[in-house]
């Protein structure tokens, strides 16, 4: 049987229009910077790389840096070529140029994701704690400035000393949002509950939080801190636009990895990088967001269309 003409039209025509409207966003340009982790960073990184690149969004190249004790004087990424640096990183001191270029791109109004571990990095590197707001373990103690957390309808900043950075048993926990019009949960429900992860507790620093999005209870029957522990927020300094979210402990595989697989982690990934890239947040609510009762998965790391 001979085609018709309108299934040749459909051939020809189906590309070209899918073309056209990759063509109508250029990709926003990411680097992944990663290397050394206490956690699995040859699949966190992929898998980073992964939820931006199948949103059709952002496109990342990845800087892996030299293994722990190795030289690193030849690692200096170029991160003022990038519109957003994911930072996948807990490991060896940085180059002091790197430091310096990290800073600068920082100041002059980068885009910086802080993700899970990486706020664990760099316990004495003054302005990258600035950067992460708050972070954990490493020796952190008072002098790395006050806790954080949610209490009586604010967020307390707590000088009392004792050590940084802790967590409990992995387990499911409610996320809850304690503002309603960022950009990057706009939309999204105030309450849903994550898929199985670490909920970082009792993480402190120079806490310059600017938009405090989600927090959760972090209850001491799961080994947690008995307070509402801030878990994704935005950071204040300089110009930057700094997107920070404690969700997503690595699994060990790519394909046994709940904490990522979850959908709520890789959207609030993908708005808070999309903030941080631009400031604006241009995507829609998704279907298959979790809600306060049903935890929901991206197993792929894709949007189930
Ligand atoms: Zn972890």
């Amino acid at each position: 049987m001979r085609p018709s003409i309108l299934t040749l039209l459909s051939i020809l025509l189906i590309p070209a229009l899918a073309c056209n409207t990759a063509l109508a966003r250029k990709p926003i340009r990411t680097l992944i910077v990663t290397g050394q982790n206490n956690h699995n960073w040859k699949v966190s990184h992929l898998v980073i790389k992964d939820i931006l690149e199948n949103s059709g969004l952002f496109s990342a190249d990845i800087a892996v840096s030299p293994a722990e004790g190795e030289e690193m004087s030849d690692f200096t990424p170029d991160f003022a070529s990038y519109r957003l640096v994911v930072v996948d990183y807990n490991g060896d001191s940085w180059p002091q140029e790197t430091m310096t270029r990290f800073e600068q791109y920082a100041r002059a109004g980068g885009g910086i994701l802080i993700y899970h571990a990486a706020d664990n990095s760099f316990p004495d590197w003054t302005e990258y704690n600035k950067i992460c707001g708050l972070g954990g373990w490493g020796g952190r103690n008072e002098a790395a400035g006050p806790y954080a957390y949610w209490h009586n309808g604010e967020l307390i900043r707590d000088f009392s000393p004792g050590s940084g950075g802790s967590h409990g048993r992995r387990h499911e926990y409610m996320l809850t949002a304690r503002t309603s019009d960022h950009p990057v949960i706009k939309g999204l429900p105030n309450r849903w509950v994550h898929a199985p992860d670490e909920l970082y507790d009792r993480m402190r620093g120079p806490a310059q939080i600017n938009a405090l999005l989600y927090t959760a209870w972090s209850d001491t029957i799961t080994g947690g801190s008995g307070r509402e522990e801030p878990l994704m927020f935005t950071v204040e300094y300089g110009k930057a636009r700094i997107f920070h979210t404690m969700l997503g402990h690595c699994g060990p595989a790519y394909d046994d990895n709940p904490a990522m697989q979850c959908t709520g982690f890789q959207v609030t990934l993908l708005r808070g990088a999309e903030w941080a890239a631009t400031g604006k947040v241009t995507q829609q609510i998704p279907k298959d967001f979790p809600t306060s009762t049903h935890i929901t998965y991206r197993y792929d790391y894709k949007e189930n269309k």
